[in-house]
């Protein structure tokens, strides 16, 4: 590419713009902007993409400050950014490279100020206006012409947008806009909602697409857990005893849930913290030093606040909520496996989020291995390891300093060095459990009962009250068993007695053939042999129990 020798000045951009943005420093355009500005330049609708931080505000203001008319006062372009503050930096970044151009102004347009200044600016001729969809929307509603004049259109952040709510602005902003416009769309993701409003709004779009760094994922071992949403906590905790990590981000959906497990691993005595929105930027950035250097082992993290977060120390990721999607999937795991290193990243998976893995497997085309939680033995094993690891170095030159302490201390207690040592290594483990017997009465979870169920596969008439224990997903099958599903249950007056002899009956079957029966409030599931089980179902196609048909089913569980 010719560009790559020629910088900024190799791309057809008006010299007062290369020397504004010469001047702030930069020295040659990043992919996107080298890719986005000739396109935009160029005239043609575009949807980029490509992840934070890659300089996408450069990449459309650019070109957008080279087609504008600097003569006219009105406004020509609009860029509309999700928050007060992106707003804010657009409008300054626009400030910087239109720094040479006599004449240009721009303004920002955001609710929780005055609207009357904001109107008064772009009346008097401001050509750019840089604004939240919902503030703009209420000046739409004072004054609908307001953009009769805007011409190109810039949709910046559109994913954060449309996650805000503001998809319903967005199509009266498109309305009061003239159809002959330039409209460019830049998003860190493309979900399926935004190429939707791209079908419906943009011309033969152009696409420019950035693959960071982040998608490839290939030094990243990558394994996912089943389990239920209320064994989270617990399963974090035993994850940790044998994962051997130095630093570890765990990343959750709320702030709440930041503050909830940071506070759990604290109890444990992990050196960790929360990191959310709600955080203030310089004891974010405390944080994050922290982390770095050691005084922390484990951040808590909502997706928002992790944004950037670039510590060479993380050897693992914990998604023990569910990414929104894909992309953020590999954007998290990214923060591990740094400068060639190799990193771990663990996904705790509920029975109902598993369609959700298989998504995140076709996207970055590969399989992420089940793990399972690790038994007592396993844990044992790991507290011991840890313990002999810590121990070790010390025995070398701990006998020349401390072996005649040990000869006075037996002779004075009356007791074996064994006796001594064990009482030593209580005190030095602090009441830690360490035979199977004590891990085994600690440990909250059963190991290995992975839920297998899913309860988006309810139906939508169960109650939604019921026990704990009913909501439970069945156990795992017995191989050559099929587990099928009839709508009866115990609202229908069923027994599992009633099934099972409905079935013995009818469908001609050993006692042992059948296996597990549970009758659920609105549905019943049955173990049957997976050998001849179509025969079987057809034979049992007229069966009625209780006066109800039975419409036996296999049951898949996906
Ligand atoms: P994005 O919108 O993709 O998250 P920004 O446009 O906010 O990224 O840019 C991120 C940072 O990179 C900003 O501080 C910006 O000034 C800087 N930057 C952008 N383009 C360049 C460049 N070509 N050279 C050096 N720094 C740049
Ligand atoms: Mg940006």
């Amino acid at each position: 590419m010719t560009q790559e020798t020629g910088g900024f000045a190799a791309l057809d951009l008006h010299p007062n713009i290369v020397a504004a943005v010469i001047a702030t420093g930069y020295e040659e355009p990043s992919a996107i902007q080298q890719q986005s500005i000739p396109i935009i330049l160029a005239g043609h609708d575009m949807i980029g993409q490509a992840q934070t931080g890659t300089g996408k505000t450069a990449a459309f203001a650019l070109p957008i400050l080279n087609r504008i008319d600097p003569a006219k006062r009105e406004p020509q372009a609009l860029i509309l950014a999700p928050t007060r503050e992106l707003a804010l930096q657009v409008a300054t970044a626009f400030e910087t490279y239109a720094k040479q151009m006599p004449g240009v102004t721009v303004v920002a347009v955001y609710g929780g100020a005055p609207m009357g200044p904001q109107l008064k600016a772009i009346r008097n001729g401001a050509q750019i206006v840089v604004a939240t969809p919902g503030r703009l929307c209420d000046h739409l509603r004072r004054d609908e012409k307001v953009l009769a004049t805007v011409n190109h259109l810039v949709l910046d952040e559109a994913d954060e947008m449309l996650k805000l709510g503001f998809m319903d602005d967005l199509e009266v902003i498109f309305k009061a806009m003239p159809e002959s416009r330039q409209t460019v769309l830049f998003s860190a993701t493309l979900p399926q909602s935004i190429r939707a409003i791209a079908e419906r709004h943009l011309k033969d779009p152009k696409h420019v697409k950035i693959q960071s760094k982040t998608q490839t994922v290939t030094a990243i071992e990558q394994a996912h857990l089943l389990v239920h949403a209320d064994q989270k906590t617990s399963a974090v905790l035993s994850l940790l005893e044998v994962e051997d990590f130095d630093a570890l981000i765990m990343f959750v959906r709320t702030k709440q849930a930041t503050l909830d497990l940071a506070s759990a691993l604290e109890a444990k005595g992990y050196k960790a913290a929360a990191l959310n929105g709600d955080i203030a930027q310089n004891q974010r950035e405390r944080v994050i030093d922290s982390l770095k250097d050691g005084r922390l082992d484990i951040v808590v993290a909502t997706d928002v606040a992790a944004r950037g977060l670039d510590v060479p120390r993380i050897t693992h990721v914990f998604n023990v909520d569910m990414p929104y999607d894909p992309e953020s999937y590999v954007h998290r795991i990214g923060r591990t496996g740094r400068a060639g290193r190799e990193g771990r990243a663990l996904l705790l998976v509920t029975p109902r989020e598993r369609r959700m893995l298989q998504v995140i497997e076709r996207v970055t085309g590969q399989k992420v291995a089940e793990v399972r939680l690790p038994d007592s033995q396993a844990v044992l094993d790991a507290r011991i390891k840890k313990l002999t690891n810590s121990l070790a170095p010390l025995v070398a030159d701990a006998e020349a300093s401390h072996g005649d302490l040990l000869d006075r201390l037996t002779a004075d207690i009356g007791c074996t060095p064994r006796a001594l040592a064990a009482a030593l290594l209580r005190k030095a483990t602090n009441g830690q459990a360490l035979t199977l017997a004590a891990i085994e009465k600690e440990r909250p979870l059963v190991p290995n009962s992975a839920p297998r169920g899913d309860r988006a596969d309810r139906p939508s008439g169960d109650r939604p009250d019921r026990g704990d224990r009913e909501r439970r997903a069945p156990m795992p099958l017995a191989e050559g068993r099929a587990r099928c599903r009839t709508a009866l249950g115990a609202r229908d007056g069923i027994a599992a007695k009633n099934l099972l002899g409905a079935i013995l009956n009818e469908g001609g079957l050993a006692r042992e053939a059948i296996g597990r029966i549970q009758v659920r409030d609105s549905f019943s599931l049955v173990e049957l042999p997976e050998d001849g089980l179509e025969r079987l179902l057809a034979k049992l196609k007229d069966t009625r129990v209780a006066g109800k048909q039975l419409k036996l089913r296999r049951y898949r569980e996906d």
